[in-house]
């Protein structure tokens, strides 16, 4: 899979890709992340991206210029699956959505700053939006990092053991079992005993039993399917 992500902080973005699962699914040939500079796009004098908004009002807006030719000279180079704009108005990221996105072959990932971008940009370019949640934070890159890590480890093949995928929460619309390591006493804090028994069947049943009593207490709303 190819993400491409645009921004007018590219630097916000070296890190949170260079280490760890993301940095092994590069290594691997299953993700290639590439930051484009919003700034090497636009058409106007000292790298202008932004200007003020109409209607007046505190705060600048993203210009469509910069933006429209950023997107369409890389849907010049391959056909995207989705045109994502990160925004907190949008529907809120949830862990069946990067299923879904980690499937794809070519994502695009358009991160905001100051007010936002221009509605026309919405309107016309984007496929998809998506907020990582109910506060607002100065510009889309940290969300987009959000989304990469959450849609990267979901490629085949990135996790060593898929099966670890599984159990995390939401997989299932369940939370996670609880978890422990050695040693097995930690200052007369004992392991359940359930899982040195050695009886796979045992420890799956009381993990099960686990993630739904977590489930029932802390996330209800999981358990309310649609009929
Ligand atoms: N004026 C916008 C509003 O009230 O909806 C907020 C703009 S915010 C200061 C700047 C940019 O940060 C947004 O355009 C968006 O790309 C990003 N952003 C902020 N909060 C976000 C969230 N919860 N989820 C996704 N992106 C977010």
């Amino acid at each position: 899979m190819r993400i491409d992500i645009i921004s007018v902080v590219p630097d916000l973005l070296n890190s949170p890709f260079a280490h760890s699962i993301m940095k092994r699914a590069q290594a691997k040939g299953l993700l290639e992340v590439v930051v484009h500079n919003l700034r090497d796009y636009t058409p106007y004098k000292h790298a202008q991206v932004d200007d003020y908004q109409f209607g007046g009002g505190a705060g600048m807006v993203m210009m469509p210029e910069p933006l429209a030719i950023a997107i369409e000279t890389l849907q010049k180079d391959r056909p995207y699956d989705e045109v994502i704009f990160m925004t907190p108005d949008g529907p809120t990221w949830n862990q069946k959505a990067a299923n879904t996105l980690s499937l794809k072959q070519n994502l695009m990932i358009i991160c905001g700053h100051y007010k936002g971008i221009d509605q026309r940009i919405r309107d016309h370019y984007i496929t998809m939006e998506v907020s990582i949640g109910d506060y607002v934070l100065s510009g889309g890159e940290l969300a987009a990092a959000v989304l990469v890590d959450s849609i990267g480890r979901l490629i085949p093949g990135v996790l060593n053991d898929e099966t670890s995928a599984l159990s995390d929460s939401f997989q299932d619309d369940l939370l996670s079992h609880p978890v422990y390591t050695r040693p097995a006493n930690f200052r007369g804090w004992e392991v359940p005993e359930v899982l040195m028994c050695g009886d796979p069947k045992k420890v799956e049943a009381w993990r099960y039993e686990q993630a739904l009593k977590r489930t029932e207490e802390r996330r209800p709303d999981l358990l309310q399917h649609e009929e």
